[in-house]
C-alpha cells in the first residue's frame, strides 16, 4: 500500500499556487494532526506499506515539536523493508529539522527550489534566494542520498533563464529534478494579477532543452515532468501513475481504494471535527480503464499490455484506437509495451483525446 499524508500549512502563499493549503496557524496545527491520527487510525487497515509520501503545502514549516507529532503517525503503519519515505519541503528548512526527518526513516527530500533566478523567485513569492538553495542542499547531502528538487519553467519568455536553472541544478548533483511548466491557474496572485502565458512555440523549446540537456547528463527521463538517476525514480509517484490504490490522509486528500475514488474535504473546520470525507465515486470498469491510459502514457515505458488485461480482462487493442494511433508514429508498441512517441509525448493530451473519444 501506498500513502499520502497531506499538511497544508504554509508559511507563505506562493502567486501560482492552487493547491489545497492555508496560512500556518499555531492554533489550528495541534488540531489538525489529532484529527490526521484519527483518521489514520480509523482507516488504515494495517496493510503493509511500501511508500509514505508527506506532502502540502509545506510540511516542514510546522515547529520541531508539531513536526514530531506529525512523523510519529508514521510509526502507526506497517511498513515494508525497503520503504520510501518522502518529505516536501521549502528551501527554508533548517538542520534540527533536517535531523529529525532522518531520525523518523525519512528518506527522500524533495525541496522546492522553483527556480536560481532571483526575479523569477519573486514573480512566484518564493522567499529564498539562489545562495539559500545550496545551503539548503549541501546541509541536505550530509542525511540524505535521494533529493529532488522542483523547477518551474516558462515564467519568462527567456530560454536562458532555464538554460542556467538546469546547469544549475546539474551542479547540486542530486538524483531527481522535477521540471513544470508554469500553469496560471485560477484564483492564483497570478491570474488575478493578469499575468500571461508565455509563448506555446518559447514554451516548447525549453521542454527540448531540458529533456536533452537532462538525459545528455544521465537522467532518465521517465515521466512528462521527472528525471532521476537510474534507481531514483519515485515509487510513489509511479504507483499513481500506474492507476493503484493509495490512501490520502489529510485535508484534500484523496484515496484510491477497491476501485471507489474518496475525496476528502477540503474544509480546515469540517477536518477538524471529524468529518474527513466530502465525496465517494464508484469507478465502473471503463472510467478505470481510461484512468489507466490517461495516467500511465505519461511514463515514458508506457504501459504493459498483460497488466492491463490482468487487470481489466479485456485486450487493450479492442477498447482504444491504438492500432491508428501506432500506424501514425504516434504510438509505439513492443512485445510487452506500448508507449507515446518520445517525440510527442509533449502533446499527450492531445493523444488521449483521440484516445479516449
Ligand atoms: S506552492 Fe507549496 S509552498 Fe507555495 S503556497 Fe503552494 S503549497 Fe505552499
Amino acid at each position: 500500500m501506498y500513502i499520502y499524508i497531506h499538511i497544508p500549512f504554509c508559511c507563505n502563499i506562493c502567486s501560482y499556487c492552487d493547491f489545497t493549503k492555508i496560512y500556518y496557524h499555531e492554533k489550528y496545527v495541534d488540531a489538525y494532526l489529532d484529527s490526521l491520527e484519527e483518521e489514520i487510525k480509523k482507516r488504515y487497515k494495517n496493510e503493509v506499506v511500501k511508500s509514505i509520501y508527506i506532502g502540502g503545502g509545506t510540511p516542514t514549516c510546522l515547529n520541531i515539536k508539531s513536526l514530531e507529532k506529525l512523523l510519529k503517525l508514521t510509526l502507526l503503519f506497517n511498513k515494508d523493508k525497503s520503504y520510501e519515505f518522502s518529505v516536501e519541503t521549502n528551501v527554508e528548512l533548517d538542520i534540527e529539522k533536517a535531523k529529525l526527518l532522518k531520525k523518523y526513516g525519512v528518506n527522500r527530500i524533495s525541496v522546492g527550489v522553483e527556480s536560481f533566478d532571483n526575479n523569477i523567485l519573486k514573480i512566484l513569492n518564493r522567499t529564498h534566494k539562489k545562495e539559500d538553495i545550496y545551503n539548503c542542499i549541501n546541509m541536505l547531502k550530509k542525511y540524505f542520498n535521494n533529493i529532488n528538487i522542483d523547477l518551474i519553467y516558462g515564467v519568462s519568455n527567456d530560454i536562458n533563464v532555464v538554460k542556467k536553472d538546469i546547469e544549475n541544478a546539474l551542479k547540486l548533483n542530486i538524483n531527481h529534478i522535477s521540471c513544470y511548466s508554469l500553469i496560471i491557474e485560477n484564483n492564483t496572485m497570478l491570474k488575478i494579477n493578469g499575468f500571461k502565458n508565455i509563448d506555446e512555440d518559447i514554451e516548447y523549446e525549453m521542454y527540448n532543452y531540458i529533456e536533452n540537456t537532462l538525459t545528455k547528463n544521465n537522467f532518465i527521463h521517465y515521466e512528462i515532468s521527472n528525471y532521476a538517476i537510474r534507481n531514483y525514480e519515485s515509487i510513489h509517484n509511479i504507483n499513481y501513475w500506474q492507476n493503484n490504490e493509495y490512501y490520502g490522509f489529510g485535508l484534500g486528500a484523496v484515496s484510491y481504494i477497491n476501485n471507489i475514488r474518496i475525496n476528502n474535504t477540503k474544509n480546515i473546520n469540517k477536518y477538524i471535527k471529524g468529518e474527513y470525507e466530502q465525496d465517494r465515486i464508484k469507478e465502473n470498469k471503463q472510467i478505470r480503464m481510461e484512468n489507466e491510459i490517461m495516467l500511465g502514457f505519461r511514463m515514458l515505458k508506457g504501459i504493459n499490455k498483460e497488466i492491463f488485461y490482468n487487470k481489466y480482462n479485456k485486450d487493450i487493442y479492442k477498447i482504444f484506437p491504438i492500432k491508428k494511433l501506432v500506424e501514425e508514429n504516434l504510438l509505439i508498441e513492443d512485445d510487452k509495451y506500448i508507449k507515446v512517441n518520445n517525440k510527442y509525448i509533449y502533446i499527450l493530451n492531445e493523444i488521449l483525446i483521440r484516445l479516449i473519444n
